[in-house]
């Protein structure tokens, strides 16, 4: 049988180009344009724009995609779907280790940081940092991103699947939930399976949100996983 996970597989790494940019830019580039009031009506271009309701505008911010390999998330997010939604968890070791854990909703994978990573353990809460929305196209990411850049360290898969909302209402709305501060959900991955909660505890003055993670009891609960 093939094996059938590209985890598995090591990736040929590409060199990066070893053309340096050019040294010094001419002196005569352009200076910026300065944008007349939006008194007429709204120019062609808009949607190029950065839009301030954009869900991924903090994920561009934080890097430079010139530096990371992660996906700039230039990709028009997806559609939102009901059921059956995907779920990643990627081990990141960065500065300090910890589990990227991500939940397509709405088109992005809303993302919370577990410094232990979850556990199937019903008797363990796990600390959670909410964090910014990845892309979508941050699902398969695996690689390493350079030291000095955001979040800087490698990056692998560390559990694949399915996850569905247990809401209520027709459809559940998972987003709202995550706003409310408490989502339950049913997991389907290779690793983590069974009903997690995920519940806000505390919101500090610069708006970083704690949050615990954890299993509830039931078929795919046990104690002491780790
Ligand atoms: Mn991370």
């Amino acid at each position: 049988m093939a094996p059938r996970s590209k985890r598995a597989a090591s990736k040929p790494v590409s060199k990066p180009a070893t053309s340096k940019p050019a040294t010094s830019k001419p002196a005569t580039s352009k200076p910026a344009v300065s944008r007349a009031p939006a008194s007429g009506p709204a120019p062609a271009n808009a949607a190029t724009e950065p839009n301030p309701n954009d869900p991924l505008a903090t994920y561009r911010k934080k890097r430079d995609f010139a530096r990371t390999p992660e996906p700039s998330g230039a990709a028009p997010t997806g559609t939102p779907q009901q059921g059956a939604r995907r779920f990643v968890v990627q081990r990141h070791r960065a500065r300090r280790l910890h589990y990227d854990f991500r939940l397509e909703i709405d088109g992005v994978l809303a993302s919370w940081a577990v410094p232990k990573g979850p556990t199937l353990d019903a008797g363990v809460r796990r600390a959670a940092f909410h964090v910014e929305d990845h892309p979508l196209d941050y699902f398969d990411f695996e690689g390493i991103i350079p030291s000095g850049e955001y979040g800087g360290g490698d990056v692998i898969v560390w559990d694949v699947g399915t996850w569905e909302p247990d809401e209520a209402g027709d459809p559940p709305d998972p987003g709202a939930a995550v706003a409310a501060g408490e989502l339950h959900l049913d997991m389907h991955g290779d690793k983590l399976r069974g009903r997690f909660v995920l519940v806000r505890t505390r919101t500090d003055a610069a708006g970083k949100e704690e949050w615990l993670l954890l299993h509830k009891h039931d078929d795919f609960s046990a104690a002491g996983w780790n």
